[in-house]
C-alpha cells in the first residue's frame, strides 16, 4: 500500500510532536529544572499539543519536509553508497549460488522494503530457481539462485518492467571473465551491474515516494544469474508472477555506470516498438545519448524482447576493466549515471501517457 503524500506529511508531524512531549515529560521529571532554564525556553510548560509543537518550530520542520519531497529524485550520493556496498570486495564478487550473492538479495529486499513496494515473488520478494553454470565443467554446476520482484501497484491494467541484474562473476570460477588468471581474483562487478542495480533502486524510491498514481503499474526487477546466460529473466518470463499478457514494456539497466561523454549513453530497443520515437520527441538532457534500434542484445532485455515485448535497454558502453577483477567501485561516475537515471524517468514519463504499447521485431 502506498501513504499519500498527506498521510505521510501527518504521520510525520505526530512524529516529531510525541518526540518533543516525550522529551518533555523526561525534562519535568528532572528536579533541579531551573538550572537548565535552555530546556524551559525550548519545552516550556504549557499544554502541548501538535499546534504549538508545529507553531515552535516552522522552520525546522519545513526544512525536513522539503528535504523529504526533494530527497527522493536519484542521487549521485545515493547511487555511490549502493554501488560502493554491492562491489566491495567483502562481497566477493556476487557469484550466483554464493553467500555474498545471497546477501546482495537480500540488500535489494530490504530497499524494495523501505520505500514501500509489495513483494511480487513467489517466497515475498524472492522468486528462487536453480541456476547452472554451463561455460565450465565445475562440480558444483547447479546453484541457488534468486530473482527479486517488487511491484508499485497503482490499480492499472497494464504494467512496466524496470529491471537491472544484481548477480556478477564472483571469484572467477563460473566461466566469462576476461582476467588472465581469473581463478580466486574477485570480480567487483561496480559497472556491471552494481551500477545497474543502482539505477533500479533509485528509480524505485522515486516512483514508489512521488505521491503520483502514474497511469501504469511497475514491476521492479533485480535478475539473477544474468552472468550465466540470462537465466533469471527466462526462469521469470516462463513462471511469471503477474500475466505476461499485462506487460507493457521492459527497461533493462546493465552498466551505466562508465558515462564516456565521448560515446554518450547507448538506449537499444528503439525499434521494439512504433510508439519509442513518439516518447522521445523533445526529450532533453545535460548528457549525451544516442538510440539504436536492437533490442535482442546485451543482457536481460533480450529475454524480453524474444517474448515479443518492447524494450530499452541502457548502456554506457564497454571498457577495459569488463569482466576483469578491476571493474571497481572508483571507477564510477554517480554524477552521470544520476543523469542516465533522471533522463530515463523523462522518457517513462513519456512512455505512460502513451497507450499500451504493439511490439515490432527489429529486421
Ligand atoms: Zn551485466
Amino acid at each position: 500500500m502506498r501513504m499519500s503524500w498527506k498521510t505521510c506529511s501527518q504521520t510525520f508531524s505526530r512524529c516529531i510532536a510525541a518526540l518533543v512531549i516525550c522529551c518533555r515529560s523526561v525534562y519535568q521529571n528532572i528536579p533541579d529544572r531551573s538550572s537548565r532554564p535552555w530546556a524551559t525556553r525550548l519545552i516550556g510548560n504549557d499544554k502541548f499539543t501538535e499546534t504549538t509543537i508545529l507553531k515552535r518550530f516552522p522552520t525546522v520542520f519545513m526544512l525536513l519536509l522539503v528535504g523529504a519531497s526533494f530527497g527522493q529524485t536519484p542521487s549521485a550520493d545515493r547511487i555511490n553508497r549502493h554501488i560502493n556496498w554491492l562491489a566491495s570486495d567483502k562481497m566477493q564478487g556476487r557469484g550466483t549460488g554464493s553467500p555474498e550473492n545471497a546477501k546482495a538479495a537480500a540488500y535489494i529486499v530490504r530497499q524494495f522494503r523501505k520505500v514501500g513496494l509489495k513483494p511480487l515473488g513467489t517466497d515475498g520478494f524472492y522468486q528462487p530457481f536453480t541456476a547452472k553454470v554451463r561455460r565450465v565443467v565445475v562440480t558444483d554446476s547447479l546453484r541457488k539462485a534468486n530473482n527479486v520482484i517488487g511491484f508499485l501497484n497503482n490499480d492499472a491494467p497494464y504494467t512496466i518492467v524496470i529491471g537491472a541484474h544484481y548477480d556478477h562473476l564472483g571469484m572467477g570460477k563460473q566461466g566469462s571473465s576476461l582476467a588472465e588468471k581469473p581463478e580466486g581474483q574477485i570480480h567487483n562487478g561496480a559497472d556491471d551491474n552494481a551500477s545497474g542495480v543502482a539505477g533500479l533502486l533509485e528509480l524505485a524510491r522515486y516512483y514508489a515516494t512521488n505521491d503520483v498514481k502514474e497511469p501504469y503499474n511497475l514491476l521492479f526487477m533485480a535478475f539473477g544469474a544474468e552472468e550465466l546466460g540470462l537465466q533469471g529473466s527466462r526462469y521469470f518470463l516462463n513462471q511469471p508472477t503477474l500475466p505476461l499478457t499485462n506487460l507493457n514494456f521492459m527497461i533493462c539497466m546493465d552498466m551505466i555506470g562508465r558515462y564516456n561523454p565521448e560515446r554518450g549513453v547507448g538506449i537499444g530497443g528503439y525499434g521494439t516498438s512504433e510508439t519509442w520515437p513518439q516518447v522521445f520527441k523533445g526529450v532533453e538532457s545535460p548528457i549525451k545519448f544516442f538510440t539504436d534500434r536492437a533490442g535482442n542484445g546485451g543482457s536481460d532485455n533480450a529475454a524480453f524482447y524474444a517474448r515479443q515485448i518492447p524494450v530499452l535497454f541502457f548502456h554506457t558502453g564497454g571498457h577495459p576493466d569488463y569482466h576483469k577483477p578491476t571493474d571497481d567501485p572508483d571507477k564510477i561516475d554517480a554524477q552521470a549515471e544520476e543523469q542516465i537515471l533522471k533522463l530515463c524517468i523523462r522518457l517513462l514519463d513519456n512512455a505512460m501517457q502513451q497507450p499500451k504499447m504493439t511490439f515490432t521485431a527489429v529486421k
